[in-house]
């Protein structure tokens, strides 16, 4: 057997082969502390079954999430099925591989590619009320960008920020930003009234480097981006800097940051800032939970860590600021007819619905 993890999201340190068991571990992320995401390409296979057992789990990033954890594979570059997976107590995940095939993609999610992004830059390029289409390069020379809709050169309208993909291994945060841009696509008139009041800005990945290089929450520089929005670093997070820069230019009057959780099956929200501020935003919050089937998880909450992007844009801007958690790993909870490709549908869905509600609601505000 082959096993390479030079691949794009590639994360994958084999120790040995033997007795068709293949022995790994997870590399850990640039900043030498998280690790939970993998991804390889195993071929050259000869004979099934054979397993792969990955140890030290219990010192990743997420340790819990591990007891219902569920492998994904592709045959077929594809489709991806649900692998039968086994924690053992001393932290080893045993991945039993049984289909007799050539080669197996074998992850922790369904990866989500720089090549994906770009169908999707591509899609938001196209949609009606684009006013600006800005870029920063990266330390490994990829784009951030962010796409602005309805802007008016007087700038006199509020501000509405999604963002997406500061943790480079929430992969299905791609689906998500699919729904936000079909439904920008299909409802043109309600997108219209939108953005008569609101000018809104799109970052759908903000950490390519991170998608590249196979990091699970850090860029290749070893910034957790989603707890770096206190620093002002060029060099190390040139993505943050681009996106603080542009948010001065359109200071956010909402802000909602899409993110991936290992541990749950339905979405939940947190929310920052202001929701009693005016009846009009506590009602849409309770629509936007209601119709995305969220749960808010906590209220504005003292002594916050303002590194972190929803506190920071609300410490900085005073406004409503979200982060939306979806569903990202597949579930050993799941029905039996469930399939993993099912979580990136759902995420899709959710975006759609989210858009939905700003778009219908929003606007009255
Ligand atoms: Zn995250």
């Amino acid at each position: 057997m082959k096993i390479d993890s030079t691949i794009e999201a590639g994360n994958f340190n084999v120790k040995d082969i033997a007795d068709n068991v293949i022995y790994a571990q997870i590399n850990k992320d640039s900043n030498q502390k998280d690790y939970q995401w993998f991804l390889c390409d195993i071929s050259d296979i000869y004979e099934t079954p054979f397993s792969v057992e990955i140890d030290g789990v219990f010192n990743a990033s997420y340790p819990e999430a591990w007891k219902s954890f569920v492998a994904v594979g592709s045959y077929d570059g594809g489709e991806w099925e649900a692998l039968n997976t086994e924690l053992l107590p001393n932290g080893t995940i045993v991945i039993h591989c049984v289909k007799a095939a050539q080669k197996l993609q074998l992850g922790y999610f369904i990866p989500y590619t720089l090549a994906q992004h770009k169908v999707l830059s591509a899609m938001y390029s196209s949609l009606k009320y684009l006013f600006s289409h800005q870029l920063e390069a990266t330390v490994k020379g990829n784009n951030v960008e962010i796409f602005s809709y309805g802007c008016d050169s007087a700038n006199v309208k509020n501000n509405v920020w999604i963002i997406s993909r500061q943790h480079s291994g929430e992969s299905n945060t791609g689906p998500f930003m699919e729904g936000v841009a079909e439904y920008m696509d299909k409802h043109s008139d309600t997108m219209a009234v939108l953005l008569g009041k609101y000018n809104m800005h799109i970052v759908h990945n903000a950490n390519p480097d991170g998608v590249q290089y196979g990091m699970h929450r850090t860029n290749t520089e070893g910034v957790d981006l989603n707890r770096g929005w206190l620093l002002d670093d060029n060099k190390k997070c040139p993505e943050l800097s681009f996106i603080k820069r542009c948010m001065e230019d359109f200071p956010p009057d909402l802000f909602i940051d899409i993110h991936g959780d290992e541990r749950i099956v339905e979405p939940y929200v947190n929310i920052d800032g202001n929701i009693n501020k005016t009846s009009e935003a506590d009602a849409f919050v309770t629509r936007l939970t209601a119709l995305g089937g969220l749960e808010i998880r906590d209220n504005p909450v003292e002594n916050r860590d303002i590194s972190i992007g929803r506190h920071f844009v609300n410490y900085k801007y005073d406004c409503l600021c979200m982060t939306i958690e979806t569903a990202c790993q597949f579930q050993k909870s799941s029905v039996v007819s469930e399939k993993p490709m099912d979580y990136f549908a759902k995420a899709s869905l959710l975006g759609f619905n989210i858009m939905k509600q700003l778009a219908d609601n929003y606007s009255t505000l």
